[in-house]
């Protein structure tokens, strides 16, 4: 049993449905496209996993988040892949990829064939299982990576409210889930080895304006430690988590956020990987021709920091799965992805931004009683990160702006002062068209003034070169008429 596509999408997540999105505005031809998805449900915003749907009340389910609402387009329901003629293949594990034979072969044992491949695999969560937790089976502990999990999270929370959970982690997860829990009126222990919550971008300084607001909502703390082993009755539901240091925490439920893995395992001995994820070059092509790659699983060429990256955020799945699209429908138009790093988070009236990267010395701003702070990354003296806590849509547009152009500065304390004025204030140099040769100083910068000083000092060695010819003409001819 066998069918064939022009194009495969591999895993049915965000990246899947903003490359559908991509094809269906470029004009895909019904029965060139298929889905394939270990999901039994069409893709969807997996953010709105952590957010609207473990509310309290009013809780978000689908359809209301299919992609691509997170871009405002329309919601790409079951209907809408129907309409645009692209095969949905769901609740359906492809076991094995060969793509030297550009085939895939499905756990139920169907085989499928393409012309181009694009790989939108995903990640998938650590589970505590892996490292032999002692308990780690039991029914109360729960993860948050797709809709199933979500769905475990919100009975399992409406089985406890009033009472207590612990959350395993100081990340995006363990953040997001530690305030769904409060929200809940579930109490909440949090504990990760880290000295401050969401270690991988915050600073300490903003850690504890973060911590300080989940602790007066009745957060505690335990960091710097890990979980040894849980505790559980006969009904295997955890009773306590167990520290390394012997404490016991009792618990009602766990909700475990300790990180991912990119599902690169089809792939190994296959493509070229790298940095844990599969290596593609800036159309998002991996080292098969015939296969792309896009959103969490890719490693890519990251331009404007001459670095190869993995980011798992939503940003990236979305624009690379649009850009490798672009790139397989028509090639020689598309130029190299060029992605600025794009992270967000909400939590309960919260809501932050960043852009960029978060290296070098980090400048505060703003007042952070007044929960509207920011803070600026500077690296060898050029802004290359910008963070804001509780930003209007024109401030981030223009933190955006400034973690793009990287401009130089000197004086630390001044981008301090100034703060949010420093990014609106910043000119953009406006380059005359005739001198627009890069020229690059120590740090990487733009010399606007470089060009014309080089075409000067060409032009005066010219001139030079011409009169020391004249004059031995003119001297050799002298001696002649001499001699
Ligand atoms: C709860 C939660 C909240 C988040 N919140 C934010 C946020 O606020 N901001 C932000 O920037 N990012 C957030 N993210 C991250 C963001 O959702 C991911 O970066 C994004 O989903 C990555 O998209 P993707 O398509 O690469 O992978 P995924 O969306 O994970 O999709 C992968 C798909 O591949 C399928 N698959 C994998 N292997 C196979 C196989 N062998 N056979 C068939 N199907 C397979 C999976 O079932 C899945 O459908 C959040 C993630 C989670 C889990």
């Amino acid at each position: 049993m066998g069918r064939a596509f022009k194009f495969v999408i591999l895993g049915g997540g965000v990246a899947a449905g903003y490359a559908a999105l991509e094809f269906v505005k470029h004009g895909v031809h019904h029965g060139d496209l298929c889905i394939i998805s270990e999901e039994s449900v069409a893709p969807y915003e997996r953010p709105a996993l952590s957010k609207g749907c473990l509310l309290p009340e009013g809780a978000a389910t689908l359809p209301s988040f299919h992609t691509c609402v997170g871009i405002g387009a329309e919601r790409q329901t079951p209907k809408w892949y129907k309409e645009h003629g692209i095969e949905l293949v769901l609740s359906t594990r492809v076991k094995s990829v060969d793509v030297k034979r550009k085939t895939l072969l499905s756990a139920a044992g169907e085989t499928i064939t393409y012309k181009t491949l694009i790989i939108a695999t995903g990640a998938r969560v650590l589970r505590l299982e892996e490292f032999s937790v002692t308990g780690a089976y039991a029914n109360n502990i729960c993860y948050l990576r797709d809709l199933e999990d979500a769905n475990k999270l919100v009975q399992v929370m409406d089985m406890h409210k009033g009472g207590t959970a612990v959350v395993i982690g100081g990340g995006y997860i363990g953040m997001e889930c530690a305030a769904a829990l409060i929200s809940n009126n579930i109490g909440v222990t949090m504990v990760f080895p880290e000295h401050h919550f969401m270690a991988r971008l915050f600073t300490a300084e903003i850690a504890a304006f973060y911590e300080d607001y989940y602790m007066k909502r009745g957060v505690n703390f335990i960091k710097g430690t890990v979980m040894a082993a849980f505790e559980s009755d006969e009904n295997k539901n955890v009773t306590a988590v167990v520290l390394k240091d012997g404490t016991h925490i009792k618990a009602d439920m766990v909700v475990v956020g300790i990180g991912i893995r990119p599902n690169i395992s089809l792939f190994e001995g296959q493509l070229a990987l790298e940095k844990g994820g599969i290596k593609v070059n800036g159309k998002m092509q991996t080292s098969n021709a015939s296969v792309y790659a896009v959103g969490d699983v890719v490693t890519f060429p990251l331009k404007s920091y001459r670095d190869m990256r993995r980011l798992e955020h939503v940003d990236h799945a979305r624009k690379s799965a649009a850009h490798a699209v672009q790139a397989i429908l028509s090639s020689d138009k598309v130029k190299d992805y060029d992605y600025l790093p794009y992270f967000y988070s909400r939590v309960f009236t919260l809501s932050w931004q960043f852009y960029g990267d978060n290296i070098g010395d980090c400048v505060i701003f703003g007042t952070l009683k007044d929960k509207k702070f920011g803070a600026f990354w500077v690296e060898k003296g050029q802004v290359i990160g910008a963070f804001l806590e509780g930003g209007t849509k024109e401030e981030y547009i223009t933190l955006e702006k400034i973690a793009r152009l990287k401009p130089c500065i000197t004086d630390m304390e001044s981008l301090a002062r100034l703060g949010l004025s420093f990014p609106f204030d910043f000119k953009e140099p406006v380059i005359p068209h005739s001198s627009l040769i890069p020229f690059l100083g120590e740090r990487g910068e733009a010399l606007l003034e470089k060009p014309s000083s080089l075409f000067f000092q060409v032009s005066a060695g010219i001139a030079v070169a011409v009169g020391i010819s004249v004059f031995a003409v003119w001297y050799r001819k002298k001696r002649r008429r001499k001699c």
